[in-house]
């Protein structure tokens, strides 16, 4: 019998979003034969402070950086045309994202939670959230089969206190895909060397690129050892004596739209 080829759909609003906020566990599943798929529901015509790059010319950039992270998954970065900062949860975009995850069949979809600074990051929540129950029903997008089974949903990390904290349902080690996922975010040339150093650090734009790099590595690393030490009970309760070897994880929480995770599941995930 032929092996089941698992699909992972990681879903943010701009084009830096899904791989430098699941890039350890995309890339884990990956080397592991699942194929791999992110998309940007904006262009991320806005993310700049520089008037000669913002809209169309921004936009076409963005695309391009998004496809050379994809490559370093083996799979497809999409970008859809909504202008950035203005994704609203349409009905339209509603029924155009149910028709796009019926298309790929993902077993897993990623996303952020609703609670977000961001009103992209928030709708783009909201979206999954109204699309999910809907991928079954046969006569909502009716030109497109419905599936058949529901995918499992998981949230990435944030650190947003309200209305809950984040809970770390799903612990993943990712101390050997650190590195691409460094290579993913500097691949977003415009946002991790130009637009997110805007107005605090611009100094580091003219820095060698090899430095940009390094602080990059240097700021990522920081992040996922602060994941490791704030969910250490959790990675304990995971992996035990194991645990002492991890410096870096990623964390998910389950989102309750989707299929519960079955603990085979869990662990085609986990280790
Ligand atoms: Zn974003």
């Amino acid at each position: 019998m032929e092996e089941k080829k698992y699909r992972v759909l990681s879903i943010g609003a701009h084009q830096d979003d899904a791989d430098t906020s699941s890039g350890g566990l995309l890339k884990k599943l990956a080397d592991k034969g699942w194929e791999v798929r992110m998309l940007s529901l904006t262009d991320g015509s806005r993310g700049t402070f520089r008037e000669e790059l913002a809209g169309p010319c921004l936009a076409e950039i963005r695309k391009k950086e998004a496809a050379a992270s994809g490559a370093l998954f083996g799979g497809r970065y999409d970008c859809w045309d909504i202008e950035d900062a203005r994704l609203t949860p349409s009905l339209e975009n509603r029924e155009r994202l149910i028709r796009y995850i019926r298309e790929f069949r993902p077993d897993l979809v990623i996303t952020n939670r609703p609670n977000d600074y961001h009103p992209d990051h928030r709708n783009t929540a909201l979206l999954v959230q109204d699309a999910s129950y809907l991928l079954t029903v046969p006569f909502c997008c009716p030109d497109v089969p419905n599936l058949t089974y529901m995918p499992v949903m998981l949230y990435w990390h944030d650190s947003f206190q309200k209305p809950y904290p984040f809970k770390a349902d799903v612990v993943v080690p990712i101390d050997g895909q650190f590195d691409t996922v460094v290579k993913a975010a500097s691949c977003h040339e415009s946002q991790y060397f130009d637009w997110l150093l805007w107005p605090d650090h611009l100094e580091k734009i003219d820095w060698p690129r090899e430095k940009q790099v390094a602080d990059l590595a240097e700021r990522f690393g920081r992040m996922f050892s602060r994941y490791r030490s704030t969910y250490a009970a959790e990675v304990l309760e995971k992996f035990g004596e194991e645990a002492e070897s991890i410096k870096y994880v990623e964390v998910f929480e389950i989102c309750e739209y989707g299929e519960e995770p079955s603990a085979d599941f869990l662990e085609l995930l986990e280790k």
